[in-house]
């Protein structure tokens, strides 16, 4: 399965819990911290590596606030590298 991770930018971010509720993965949440618009911000909480880069996180994102990588595999197995998908 493909590995992926994403950034969410808390500024941008209103908390509006689409990201948390279309992640098969499960692994956003709504945060503690108020970003300066008084919105409490999503975070991604992936200890374990579950992350796809599926980007359906960041295509539901009305304010554009989550960026995604995908692991992308190249010729040489050990050079991997994290590739933006969705800015
Ligand atoms: S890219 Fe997919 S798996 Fe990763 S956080 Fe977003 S919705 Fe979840
Ligand atoms: S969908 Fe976007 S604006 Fe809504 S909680 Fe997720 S990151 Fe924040």
């Amino acid at each position: 399965m493909a590995k992926g991770r994403i950034t969410i930018d808390p500024e941008r971010c209103k908390g509006c819990e689409i990201c948390t509720t279309v992640c098969v993965q499960q692994i956003i949440h709504l945060g503690d911290q108020f970003n300066r618009r008084g919105y409490r911000a999503a975070v991604v909480v992936d200890p374990e590596g579950k992350c796809t880069g599926c980007a359906l996180c960041a295509l539901s994102c009305p304010d554009t606030a989550i960026t995604v990588y995908r692991q992308e595999r190249l010729r040489e197995p050990r050079l991997e590298k994290m590739a933006v998908v969705l800015a």
